[in-house]
């Protein structure tokens, strides 16, 4: 923290100049509020774009996110000795409300993987030579990295992972799979968890690298997704070697690595003001165009969704607060991730009773097809960063305290577990 804090409104009034400087002013209002048939009509979940188009993306959110970090505004909250600001988060609130005001590029999971989860995590459990040479380039975005967790058998239960690293001499041989990979093919790096003790129970067992993605041995492969898109990847590995420098943390100590970088993606997911996906205003303009406001059980939905997003602004601010008084990140996160999941399954079946069959067949027509993108991408999000039976499972331990689910194979060695 530094010693001295600026003025919150003066600070917020160079903030507001530099972007002026540096940024497109956004047209003025929200998509909804401007003449139906103007603008983008895109309300997707997920980008569907080529790798090419990815990759342009992926560059422009590295120069916006260099070009802030010049100036002191890509890490504001962050301790001065990570490279950050060192102010409190109400800061990293106004610069946020501020650039909402402005054309910035549109969000990539890449991008926020690397800035918003590797970086942290890096700086956390780095030694003193991982953080020189990987913290400043992951914080500026100049390295991208991805999240090598999930693997085809271990998922919600990630402590189940069985990708193996084995010790020789100064370096790990890797050998496995893993799968859900957002952007992989456009990472440098991974931050890995791995299998290094099999004889023990399974979360202790395992050990943190940042594995290089052209190392020999390594194949990264896409996944088509439903919407088109093949934004993840499955990633192979075959004898890779990866130098002991490249472990994070200790020996053993993966299990905690991994849930820093969970707790990272939680508190950001459960409280982002960023949401792609369409908005209860964009429905309620599609309602009014296609002549559907006027029905009682659109009109009812329509309602429930207005009820929604205030609920999910308010659970934002209350976050916001509690970050503000210095509180961690609890499980709001889960909360907030949860009923945004849900507003968006409800999103989808508004969309689906106002469009019809429009939904079915891509006419043309601006602000209708549209919405598939929507409904084929919304269902991702209940998965992503902890399904919705993981988050109901957090919330009924840790915030109504209710006994946690039975735990079995908590003493077992990893070895002895049936698979
Ligand atoms: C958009 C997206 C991006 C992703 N990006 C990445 C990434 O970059 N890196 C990465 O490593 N992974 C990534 N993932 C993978 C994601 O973390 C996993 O899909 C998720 O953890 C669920 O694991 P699973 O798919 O193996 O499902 P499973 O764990 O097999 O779950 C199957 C079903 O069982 C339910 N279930 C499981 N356990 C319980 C329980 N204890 N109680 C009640 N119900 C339960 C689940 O809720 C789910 O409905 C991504 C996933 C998505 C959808």
């Amino acid at each position: 923290m530094p010693t001295t804090v600026p003025d919150l409104g003066t600070w917020r009034k160079a903030a507001r100049a530099w972007l002026e400087e540096h940024a497109e002013p956004r047209p003025a209002g929200s998509p909804a509020e401007r003449p139906w048939g103007e603008g983008s009509d895109s309300v997707a979940v997920f980008h569907n774009l080529s790798f090419d188009d990815e990759a342009a993306i992926l560059r422009a959110n590295q120069a916006w996110q260099q070009a802030k970090d010049d100036a002191g505004y890509a890490a504001i909250a962050w301790p001065p000795e990570w490279g950050g600001a060192g102010l409190p988060a109400e800061y990293a609130r106004a610069f946020a409300e501020e650039e909402a005001a402005f054309v910035v590029p549109p969000g990539a999971e890449l991008f926020s993987v690397t800035v918003r989860l590797v970086a942290p995590t890096v700086a956390t459990f780095g030694t003193g030579e991982q953080i020189t040479r990987f913290l400043r380039p992951l914080r500026r975005a100049e390295v991208l990295a991805c999240q090598l967790f999930s693997e085809p058998g271990a998922g919600s239960d990630l402590a189940n992972l069985s990708c193996r690293a084995a010790r020789d001499g100064d370096e790990w041989i890797v050998n496995g799979q893993k799968v859900w990979t957002s952007g992989g093919p456009h990472a440098a790096y991974g931050e890995l968890i791995a299998r290094t003790d099999r004889d023990v129970p399974k979360h202790r067992g395992l050990t943190a690298f940042l594995v290089p993605l052209d190392a020999p041995g390594v194949e990264v492969r896409p996944i088509r997704q439903m919407t088109g898109g093949a934004s993840f990847s499955e990633v192979f590995f075959a004898d890779v070697r990866i130098p002991d420098d490249l472990r994070l943390g200790p020996v053993g100590d993966g299990w905690r690595v991994a849930l820093t970088t969970l707790g990272f993606e939680r508190s950001h997911s459960g409280s982002s003001r960023r949401r792609p996906g369409g908005s209860f205003e964009q429905l309620a303009a599609a309602a009014r165009h296609f002549g559907r406001a006027a029905d009682p059980a659109v009109r009812q939905g329509l309602a429930g969704l207005y009820i929604g997003a205030t609920l999910l602004r308010l659970n934002a601010e209350r976050v916001a607060a509690a970050a503000r008084a210095g509180h961690a990140p609890g499980p709001e996160g889960s909360i907030g991730k949860l009923f945004w999941t849900e507003h968006m399954a409800r999103l989808t079946a508004v969309a689906t009773d106002v469009l019809g069959p429009r939904l079915a067949a891509d006419t043309g027509e601006w602000g209708a097809y549209a919405w598939s993108e929507h409904v084929l991408g919304a269902p991702g999000y209940r998965i992503a960063g902890g399904s919705d039976e993981i988050q109901r499972n957090i919330i009924a331990e840790r915030v109504l305290g209710l006994p946690a689910e039975p735990r079995v194979d908590k003493d077992v060695p990893f070895r002895d577990l049936p698979r």
